[in-house]
């Protein structure tokens, strides 16, 4: 068996017909940006999520850089992620002018740790952005707490989080703004990059429609230095094809992480995340803790089974970002941990045969 981490092929087959009848709709209007089709999807995706506004931009690094602009930061304004994010948290952060600024995460949930957020809080912290990584949540109770013990706005890093949800809630609505990435292998993917930010706040929503699209506010009027960062009309007109199919997918990936839940089970190398309680996960990635890591990848792939790290070195040990002056040690349980997670494969187009001659493989190694 050759199993590939994804099969966005197979996904398009399935939606041909209709995918190309919508493409060919927005061809033939002669109409590409901020047209009917991107005013339909926002409005359709902004009630998927259970807010009162959605505002399409150009990727979900945009997103995040969008919705720190609709802040308005001082100068000097650090804004905290969790460092074992994907690094376009970070890269949007710096793109809006403001610093950086990292905390640790929970060791079973692998979610941002507010007790270390907490100690990491200073005068010049201006926003916090928990990412709801791997298709999970983070424990919003805690960290709604401390948003508004020290009135510091929290905007959702939602770019792997589509219809998670937190104590029966989606994600995206914990925040005063949430972000979402349209990236072809997210759980709501484009054919090209996009991004959307969801809010129900009506001043940030008109200010956010104006900062997409070069600050402009009528034709002419310029009120504030803006982006161009639009959703086009194909990519909308893809993403309001695809979002009716979002539950169900989801459904599907939420099967195969049972699958393996039950495979896995009793493994001692094995260490499954524990869920913060509450959080219900859309399974964007599914990611297992294991003891020797490299040997069980290398193994893996001789059976044809492509494995990822979902991220192997954490940011602030990254090149890009050394001159914000952390070091080897600073976030002790994300440098652990990102020695021992991996990925294994799980899209909706996963057959249930295959998640198990990937399950058994893994409980093969482990018991040579
Ligand atoms: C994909 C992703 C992003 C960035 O989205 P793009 O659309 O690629 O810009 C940001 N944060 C997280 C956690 C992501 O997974």
């Amino acid at each position: 068996m050759m199993i590939s981490f994804g099969d966005l092929a197979k996904e398009y087959a399935y939606l041909k017909k209709t995918i190309n009848r919508n493409i060919l709709k927005v061809l033939s209007s002669g109409r590409f940006i901020l047209g009917r089709e991107v005013e339909e999807f926002e409005k359709a995706f902004a009630e998927y999520v259970g807010v009162s506004y959605c505002i399409g931009c150009a990727s979900g690094t945009d997103a995040i850089n969008l919705a720190l602009r609709a802040l308005d930061l001082p100068e000097h304004a650090q804004v905290i992620t969790q460092v074992n994010t994907c690094v376009p948290t970070v890269s949007a952060i710096v793109n809006s002018g403001a610093k950086p600024c990292f905390c640790d995460i929970c060791e079973n949930s692998l979610m941002m740790d507010a007790s270390d957020l907490e100690k990491r809080i200073n005068k010049n912290t201006k926003a916090i952005i928990p990412v709801n990584l791997y298709g999970a949540s983070a424990d919003y109770d805690k960290l709604i707490h401390l948003s508004q013990r020290y009135s510091i706005p929290l905007i959702e890093d939602c770019a792997q989080s589509h219809g998670a949800r937190f104590k029966g809630k989606k994600t995206g609505v914990f925040g005063i703004m949430g972000c979402f990435s349209f990236y072809p292998s997210k759980n709501l993917g484009c054919y090209g990059d996009a991004g959307a930010i969801v809010t129900s706040n009506a001043r940030l929503y008109k200010k956010l429609i104006m900062l997409r699209n070069y600050g402009q506010k009528n034709r002419y009027e310029h009120a504030y230095h803006g982006l161009n960062s639009r959703l086009d009309e194909l990519q909308a007109a893809i993403l309001k094809t695809k979002l009716k199919f979002l539950y169900k997918w989801n459904e599907r990936r939420r099967q195969i992480a049972k699958i393996y839940d039950v495979f896995l089970k009793g493994l001692n190398d094995v260490t499954h995340i524990k869920f913060e309680d509450g959080a219900e996960s859309v399974f964007h990635l599914y990611v297992i803790r294991v003891k020797h890591r490299k040997k069980l990848q290398d193994y893996l792939t001789k059976k044809g089974i492509t494995t990822l790290i979902h991220y192997p070195i954490p940011c602030h040990l990254q090149k890009a970002y050394r001159y914000l002056g952390y070091k080897k040690g600073d976030f002790p349980i994300a440098e652990k941990v990102a020695t021992q997670i991996l990925s294994i494969p799980l899209h909706p187009y996963l057959k249930d045969e295959e998640a198990e001659y990937i399950a058994k493989n893994i409980k093969v190694f482990y018991e040579k």
